[in-house]
């Protein structure tokens, strides 16, 4: 049963040595607890800063301890009365080809509505944090422009979609050519900028959003979001999900810088987490799935394969390696 811990915490970008591959015995189930085989690990952003010894609203790693992570696997062995061998289930288990976890931390998917690895990505929290994010933070209204940073992500993948049919022009910032073609070609968005290759992004947005901005859907920070505060219309709202620029920054630059803009604009902005709205998640969920289901909804993931390679995978986050959710590939069924 490999397992990864952390071995030390980073500063700055972390790295290979971050991480220490571990052999452990597979666990035996206690009463209540379930036997879970890995099928799939995701590997989010918001573990940056679970690597960190600071009060966050995640608790940090502790070193030499294995860390965490949402996992959609097969139960092999349950002493839960809900669970039973070969059923699949989600949960937030540990880095590892197996954990035992209690039953009541566990919720069982069913295969044959959707790829099961679609509960850590487009009907799961990253499509739960699109969700409410967008519909109830930033509230967009027909005829809005909306703005979303990260855009070709598992979160903002999903977010320009719901703006889509919200009746929004939607323009997206990404990474890469492959990134802002998938997002006009197939998603629907109105404009798509490469921020890696776009000198002046303040003239690009004003080219790609004529009117101003709305909403502003923010998971990345730093200099894409200068440009955006800048053309906030009056009465926006920026609802901030992310700031993954800033995630492994050593000490943070001066700001913030723009917020003269929001008096003038009367904007307003809001940072919000996904569980916290914990009692809607399965609203959230079943609308979701639905709209993958029927198409409105389109995803991408990217799959590393092989447990070994999860720390490659989440480093790549970072890099903007992935397209749509990133996922590990552990185990078959
Ligand atoms: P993504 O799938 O979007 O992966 C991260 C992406 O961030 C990369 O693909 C990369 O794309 C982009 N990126 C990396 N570094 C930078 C940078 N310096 N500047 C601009 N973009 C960068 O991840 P998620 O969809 O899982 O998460 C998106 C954001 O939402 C994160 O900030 C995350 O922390 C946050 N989040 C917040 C939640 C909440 O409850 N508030 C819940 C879930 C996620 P590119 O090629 O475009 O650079």
């Amino acid at each position: 049963n490999r397992q990864y811990h952390l071995a030390k915490r980073p500063t700055g970008e972390p790295d290979m040595d971050t991480f220490e591959l571990v052999e452990a015995d597979v666990p035996e189930p206690d009463a209540n607890e379930v036997l879970v085989k890995t099928l799939y690990l995701s590997v989010d952003p918001y573990m940056r800063g679970r690597m960190r010894d600071a009060e966050s609203y995640a608790e940090p790693w502790d070193v030499g301890e294995p860390m965490q992570a949402g996992v959609v696997g097969e139960v092999v062995a349950s002493n839960h009365a809900a669970f039973g061998e070969g059923d699949v289930v989600v949960g937030n288990l540990d880095w590892a080809e197996y954990t035992a976890a209690d039953g009541g931390e566990l919720t069982a998917i069913d295969p044959d509505v959707a790829p099961v690895s679609t509960a850590l990505g487009v009907v799961g929290m990253p499509g739960r944090t699109a969700y409410f994010g967008l519909l109830d933070v930033a509230g967009p209204k027909p005829g809005d422009t909306v703005v979303v940073s990260g855009a070709a992500g598992a979160v903002g993948s999903v977010v320009g979609q719901l703006a889509r049919e919200a009746g929004c022009r939607v323009v997206g910032f990404a990474g890469s050519d492959t990134k802002t073609e998938w997002l006009t070609d197939e998603l629907g968005f109105d404009a798509a900028i490469n921020y890696k290759t776009t000198d002046d992004l303040s003239a690009a947005l004003a080219d790609a959003a004529p009117d101003g901005v709305d909403v502003y859907f923010d998971n990345v920070g730093g200099p894409i979001t200068d440009a955006v505060f800048n053309q906030l219309n009056v009465d926006a709202r920026v609802a901030v999900c992310g700031q993954i620029s800033q995630y492994n920054a050593i000490e943070l630059p001066t700001g913030p810088r723009k917020l003269g803009t929001l008096i003038q604009k009367r904007a307003s902005v809001e940072g919000f987490l996904v569980s916290d709205f914990q009692p809607r998640f399965e609203e959230a969920t079943t609308r979701l799935a639905g709209w993958v289901a029927d198409g409105t909804i389109q995803y991408r993931e990217t799959v590393t394969e092989g447990f070994e390679n999860a720390p490659d995978a989440f480093l790549g986050l970072f890099e903007g390696e992935n397209i749509g959710k990133q996922l590990v590939k552990v185990a078959e069924r």
